[in-house]
């Protein structure tokens, strides 16, 4: 695999959080409705686009075989995944990455403030996987890598990755970065871990294979919001849409 320095033009990947229907407080803003995925996902299909895993996405890219491919992630392992976002991903036929805070499993985000949601069990974590969903690591405990002294970054890459292959019994090539937040020494912590990419939160440069944007979807984005990120991504990387939307696709 690539070591990661060159920029990927990749095509776009999107990142969403929980999927629930639920009307609880939402102050950090990572839960969208279940109807809304369904609607983007029914848009991306419109556009003759597929939405796949992060690392099916990669190894696309890399046998030059990923047009008509989005990238879908959803972070930090929400048991709403299986029990919700699955179900909408599977009536489309796509695949996704979901991102474990592997420290996590069976617990809540109790690394937020606020509201408390639950994290899938391990054997979730399996259901997932056996459903043909990639799993992903989102570090131990969900820490902020940039800036973080060198064994705490390193344990945190490293461990997650090994108890998730543990539940897994398989290996775990794709990471994401909590908050978004990485720099040089984090990256290179991530691919010393044996990782085969990264992904950070934001689309606003094309990344290498270890620093790969993501669009961030929030509760409220229509479609058309959704079309304007994927249009922006792929002026900022230069690749074209497919132009086979349509009349009235939007
Ligand atoms: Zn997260």
């Amino acid at each position: 695999m690539t070591a990661g320095a060159d920029r990927l033009s990749a095509p776009a990947v999107l990142m969403y959080h929980s999927i629930s229907a639920s009307t609880e407080p939402d102050p950090h803003r990572i839960r969208v409705h279940p109807d809304r995925l369904d609607r983007h996902l029914r848009l991306l299909r419109r556009f003759g686009l597929r939405g796949v895993s992060q690392t099916e996405l990669l190894r696309a890219v890399d046998r030059g075989e990923s047009a008509g491919l989005v990238g879908l992630t959803f972070d930090d392992g929400y048991a709403d995944f299986l029990s919700t976002a699955v179900p909408v991903l599977a009536r489309h036929g796509m695949t996704a990455t979901v991102y474990v805070v592997a420290g996590h499993m069976g617990a809540t985000n109790s690394w937020d403030t606020g509201p408390q949601f639950p994290i899938m069990t391990a054997d979730q974590v399996r259901a997932a996987a056996a459903a043909g969903h990639e799993v992903g690591s989102h570090t131990t405990s969900h820490a902020r890598l940039a800036g973080a002294d060198p064994a705490t970054v390193a344990a945190e890459v490293t461990d997650s990755r090994r108890v998730l292959e543990d539940v897994l019994q398989a290996e775990v090539p794709g990471f994401c970065y909590p908050y978004g937040a990485y720099d040089a020494a984090a990256a290179e912590a991530v691919r010393a871990a044996g990782y085969d990419n990264a992904c950070v939160t934001g689309d606003y440069e094309p990344g290498d294979r270890f620093t790969l944007p993501r669009c961030y979807i929030s509760p409220r984005d229509g479609r058309a919001v959704l079309l304007a990120r994927l249009a922006r991504h792929a002026l900022r990387v230069r690749r074209p849409l497919p132009a086979t939307a349509p009349a009235g696709a939007a």
